[in-house]
């Protein structure tokens, strides 16, 4: 089913045990903050409902039914196309998958797991995600996922842990009906928002720890599920949060620390469970599936940055002035280099393992988002810089409102003519949110650090081409079996031209002597 926008609010009131800045939230749909994330999330339930978006959001299931095509599993390249159309259109649209991405990414790897496992374990699990995809399809659940553990001790392995052994999620007992389940993820973002938790390892297990080995969904309102959402971004409402923070305005953080105080999961529910030699399949899809989304939220970032540049040089009237130019190219440059990679990962997509689900290529999921990442710093020195230090100091909109000050306002914070000083002021104040603290940190951390792309980059990197093409050039021999170099053609083998060698070899003599 597709559910309406009344159906999915009404399913949040369900007696989750959610807390904001100290204090018990009794309903978050009504609360200043959390209701402003959840009205994005709403997004996810208009988009597959509106005539404009109903052939990107909305496919069938096998009995014909309509449902939500981020619950589908990919299977070709198109479909990698699709989901990532999905992905931009939502974030274009200022929301529209934040309770379809993580989950769906989570929901995604567990078909992968849940494949590997099966083949090379004999176990069920295939069953058991397609029972769940289907639950989920069947009553259009919003969902994410669960990844992050609080890790406490980075060096240290989760059993290894000295000052207690919850610092990452594990299986503390089983019973004949499912599992028990302790510790904390942190950084859940749409936690507040969703339906259900989709929970995996956020990094590969031990046989040690085969404990933290768990991958399973629960709905948010079960027993002992406890969400700690974190503080707004700003603490301000309506059109003043429109005017001062345009872009926390609607993405307000939506991040949880969950706990999970002893929580049973009933074993249908349970996609891994101990196999710890599995658990690099089910991490390394997660992060690939959740890079592309990754990089469709990015490319709606970084198009709205280099057009908000662009508009504050022409208000400031330095548009054409070299230096500004130059950065501007290079921020329309990043901004495209991100989004043809995340394409590029999705016309060449991977089926590891053998399998039959499809992931993003990971090479260049994994470059579009470490450009990303390792240019977003530079691209806000370019907005400051262009923007000048308006872009800190730039006035409020209750300085705005303010009929004795804001006359001077008007006049003296005018730039170009024709342009209002409206204008730049919703353009400087863009640029003060967007670059602010939230933005640096999420650029760096949301979808993983970026020394775990770098781990993929290296790992992923296609080293016996590139070193074939290092020792053809050098005249070196090792290159003769590569794939794509070694079946090249020699010029010198193909081109026969004696005159020309006769003369190289009364050359040489001359260059000795030179010399
Ligand atoms: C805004 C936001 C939204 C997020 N949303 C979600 C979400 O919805 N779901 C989810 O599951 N997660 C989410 N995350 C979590 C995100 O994936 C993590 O922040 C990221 O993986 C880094 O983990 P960390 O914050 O624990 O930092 P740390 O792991 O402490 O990383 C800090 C630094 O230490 C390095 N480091 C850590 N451990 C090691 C080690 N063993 N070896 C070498 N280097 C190491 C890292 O590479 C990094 O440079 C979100 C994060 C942010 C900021």
């Amino acid at each position: 089913m597709i559910k309406t926008v009344e159906q999915y609010l009404e399913s949040l009131d369900d007696g989750r045990q959610v807390w904001c800045l100290g204090e018990k939230v009794t309903d978050v749909r009504t609360h200043p903050s959390i209701s402003t994330i959840i009205r994005m999330a709403a997004m996810d339930y208009v988009l597959p409902n509106h005539p404009d978006y109903r052939d990107i959001f909305v496919t069938q299931d096998k009995d014909g039914e309509d449902i939500n095509f981020l619950l589908t599993s990919p299977k070709t390249s198109e479909d990698m196309l699709r989901r990532r159309e999905c992905y931009l259109v939502g974030m274009r649209t200022g929301g529209g998958v934040l309770v379809h991405c993580m989950g769906a990414d989570a929901l995604a790897s567990f078909s992968v797991a849940a494949e590997v496992m099966d083949k090379k374990l004999g176990t069920n699990y295939m069953e058991r995600v397609e029972n769940y995809r289907q639950y989920l399809q069947k009553n259009d659940l919003a969902l994410t996922g669960a990844i992050t553990d609080v890790k406490g001790d980075r060096s240290l392995h989760p059993s290894a842990q000295k000052q207690h052994k919850d610092y990452y999620l594990r299986i503390v007992d089983k019973k004949e009906d499912g599992i028990v389940v302790r510790g904390a993820k942190v950084h859940i973002s749409a936690s507040p928002c969703a339906n259900e938790l989709l929970c995996l390892p956020c990094r590969t297990m031990g046989e040690a720890d085969r404990d933290y080995a768990v991958a399973f969904a629960v709905p948010v309102n079960t027993p002992g599920v406890k969400l700690l959402a974190v503080e707004p971004n700003v603490r301000l409402y309506g059109e003043e949060c429109e005017f001062d923070n345009p872009e926390s305005d609607h993405l307000q953080p939506s991040e949880s620390l969950v706990i999970f105080d002893d929580v049973f999961v009933p074993w249908e529910r349970v996609f891994m469970c101990g196999e710890w030699q599995h658990s690099q399949s089910l991490v390394y899809a997660f992060a690939s599936y959740h890079r592309l989304f990754g990089t469709c939220k990015m490319t709606r970032q970084l198009e709205l940055m280099t057009g908000a540049a662009k508009l504050i040089a022409e208000y400031n009237g330095v548009d054409r002035i070299p230096h500004v130019r130059k950065k501007l190219a290079w921020m329309a440059y990043v901004t495209e280099t991100v989004q043809m990679l995340s394409k590029q990962a999705c016309l060449e997509p991977i089926s590891e393992f053998g399998m039959d689900v499809m992931m993003p290529n990971r090479m260049a999921i994994n470059a579009s988002k470490f450009t990303y990442a390792s240019n977003f710093h530079t691209m806000c020195q370019h907005m400051h810089d262009i923007g000048g230090g308006l872009t800190t100091t730039v006035p409020a909109y209750r300085d705005w409102k303010n009929k004795e000050i804001s006359p001077y306002i008007e006049k003296y914070l005018s730039a170009k003519d024709g342009v209002t000083t409206e204008d730049r002021l919703r353009i400087l104040r863009l640029i003060k949110d967007c670059t602010g603290n939230h933005w640096q940190v999420d650029t760096i951390h949301g979808e993983g650090s970026m020394a775990a792309q770098e781990m993929f980059l290296y790992g992923s990197a296609d080293w016996s081409k590139l070193e074939a093409a290092a020792r053809r050039a050098a005249h070196m021999d090792g290159w003769q079996s590569d794939a794509t170099y070694g079946k090249l053609l020699l010029i010198k083998d193909c081109v026969n031209m004696p005159e020309l060698d006769e003369s190289y070899q009364g050359f040489a003599p001359t260059l000795k002597t030179e010399r």
